[in-house]
């Protein structure tokens, strides 16, 4: 049965002194527990198709986590999800905020995603947070001294990818986002005077075009080229450096969050030499044994 807050608010004047001592636990008790799923791994890792996989097995919607893919613009280069991919699952906090308005916080983000949890769960939609950001992450479930802890059960999923396989897999990824038109969607960002400490233009792949930006117009062909190497190498290696980071966030995390946290291991579907293969062995090595995972948090 679900109690409601005026149920509560009904109960408690009539707790005595001694039992408004426990009061952590009566409210523990009394208040229905509702449930979170956050999908966590470092960039490239598969979090948004699983995320998508789950929010369709389990008809909800995704709240995105990832700093960067918050705001406007850059849809290459910062990799959103497409409409396709999507599969008609609806995404909260994804591609909304203007970047020229400043920095979206990690406090300005856990209020935003709180209203998103609980509009989900006024709904009885499970709220499926994911999204590779775990300072974000971090703050929401810290949020107002443990808000979230305290008052939803949070189940953890951790897509995990050994890290030279990732690392081989995003090089691969930067090649496939330059034919994909990386280029030109920096240089309508490009700003020989904007701030690379702000919004969007702090993603992997805006600093890192800013000098070829700069000089393509008066070098020759082969300086050109060899300026775009470099700052496809460098993209690279940031993003390398980015999933190294993340990755070691995670592992903190997952020692603090241990008894929430699963990690699901996808290395071997990076491994496949076909997609066929790849696809069967994310079914079996991933999406099903994570729809286990929820299902048993959904039902305890
Ligand atoms: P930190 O405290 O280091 O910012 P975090 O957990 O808050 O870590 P991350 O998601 O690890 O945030 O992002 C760190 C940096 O990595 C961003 O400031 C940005 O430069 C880059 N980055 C993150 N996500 C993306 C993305 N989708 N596209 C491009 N660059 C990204």
């Amino acid at each position: 049965m679900k109690f409601s807050i005026s149920t509560m608010k009904q109960v408690q004047p009539i707790l005595s002194f001694k039992n408004r001592l426990s009061m952590v636990n009566v409210n523990s008790f009394l208040r229905p527990q509702e449930k979170v799923v956050f999908v966590m791994g470092a960039t490239g890792s598969g979090k948004s198709r699983l995320a998508i996989d789950l929010a369709t097995r389990f008809q909800t919607e995704i709240i995105n986590s990832d700093k960067i893919q918050v705001y406007k613009g850059l849809d290459v280069l910062t990799n959103k999800v497409t409409p396709q991919e999507c599969r008609g699952v609806p995404h909260h906090l994804l591609g909304v905020f203007d970047s020229e308005a400043g920095n979206l916080t990690a406090t300005d983000f856990s209020r935003l995603a709180s209203q998103e949890i609980s509009t989900l769960s006024a709904n009885n939609k499970l709220p499926i947070v994911a999204g590779g950001s775990n300072s974000y992450i971090e703050a929401l479930a810290n949020h107002s001294s443990g808000f979230l802890l305290n008052k939803y059960q949070c189940c953890f999923i951790w897509v995990d990818v050994s890290l030279p396989v990732l690392n081989s897999f995003v090089s691969k990824r930067v090649d496939r986002m330059m034919e994909a038109g990386l280029l030109e969607e920096v240089r309508e960002v490009h700003d020989p005077k904007a701030d690379y400490s702000v919004g969007i233009r702090r993603a992997i792949g805006v600093p890192e075009l800013h000098e070829y930006l700069c000089y393509e117009s008066l070098v020759d062909r082969a300086t050109q080229r060899k300026m775009l190497d470099a700052a496809v190498k460098k993209i690279k290696e940031n993003t390398e450096i980015l999933a190294c980071r993340q990755l070691l966030k995670i592992q903190r995390l997952s020692k603090k969050w241990k008894l929430s946290m699963h990690r699901v291991d996808a290395t071997e579907v990076f491994l496949k030499s076909n997609e066929e293969e790849a696809n069967e062995a994310w079914e079996n090595l991933v999406a099903r044994p994570t729809k286990r995972i929820v299902d048993k948090f959904c039902n305890n």
